[in-house]
């Protein structure tokens, strides 16, 4: 079995039943349920989730394992296998969002080395998704979980953080899969958040974070400055909010990067601020 594993798509299998069980019924699926699976493999998850009696679609890339799950569960009306990188898949347009109101429920043990992008992907679902039960790295997870002060806070955090909520669920160790991963995985579990009229734009929000960590060690106000606004300005700006005016990105919360890229956007082009 360990032979039949492809590295290249971070195949790990769950083989451990107990953290299977543990995490299907984390996710709290319910018999009816629209459920989306990325990345299926052997389908240890898969057997668990379609014992609830819950509507499945799953994604797997890899044809073998595809092939394999369709003989197994192909009859099935309730299981939908799509063969395909979800990475490129059109996400809205598989699980027939404009047409179909129902939310879903994802669950992934997601494969490790495409894991961030997969959870920027399936961003654009947001309120259409109930919950996002995941299975990722454990260092990527406290990245995702981390608060300000914290070292683990980055642009993932905030990115991610700008859709969702997360919750922290339980570690698997190495042992739990085949072959065994070098690393402890753990699940978590994401919610949107509900609609936020103080929400910055998106792609503004991105273009002030990927400034703002550009140089952890450095100043917030000297990393801003880097988008054109001048620092002793970023520096009154941040002490308006009682932002010290030597603070770096990881001291500020969310809410707070929320302000700032309101601020920015609102108070005019970055030539206009000169001070
Ligand atoms: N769910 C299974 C389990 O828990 O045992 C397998 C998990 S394994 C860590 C990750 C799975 O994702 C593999 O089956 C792999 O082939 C699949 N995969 C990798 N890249 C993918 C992609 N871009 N799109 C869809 N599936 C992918």
């Amino acid at each position: 079995m360990d032979g039949k594993a492809n590295k290249a798509l971070g195949q790990h299998f769950l083989v451990s039943k107990s953290h299977a069980d543990r995490m299907v019924s984390y996710a709290g699926i319910r018999s009816g349920d629209l459920v989306l699976e990325i990345g299926p493999g052997r389908g240890a998850l898969t057997d668990l989730l379609l014992a609830t009696g819950c509507h499945l679609t799953a994604v797997e890339v890899d044809a073998r394992w595809a092939g394999e799950l369709r003989s197994r569960h192909g009859g099935r009306e309730r299981f939908r296998l799509i063969e395909g990188d979800v990475l490129q898949l059109d996400l809205a347009a598989l699980l027939d969002l404009e047409r179909n109101p129902a939310r879903w429920k994802l669950v992934a043990n997601l494969p490790y080395n495409v894991a961030t992008p997969i959870l920027h992907k399936v961003s654009c679902l947001e309120s259409r998704l109930e919950s996002g039960t995941v299975m990722v790295q454990k260092e990527v997870a406290e990245r995702i979980l981390a608060g300000a002060h914290n070292r683990d806070i980055g642009l993932l955090t905030h990115l991610l953080g700008y859709h969702f909520s997360f919750q922290r669920g339980f570690t698997v160790p190495p042992g739990a899969f085949l072959p065994p991963p070098k690393v402890v995985s753990m699940v978590i579990r994401m919610v949107p958040r509900p609609p936020d009229p103080l929400r910055p734009e998106e792609s503004f929000f991105r273009r002030v974070l990927e400034a703002a960590f550009a140089q952890r060690r450095k100043q917030l106000a000297k990393n801003l400055a880097a988008l054109g606004w001048s620092e002793p300005w970023i520096r009154s700006l941040l002490a308006e909010r009682g932002i010290r005016s030597d603070a770096r990105a990881e001291d500020l919360e969310r809410e707070e990067f929320f302000w700032l890229a309101r601020e920015l956007k609102d108070r005019g082009p970055a030539d206009r601020r000169e001070s």
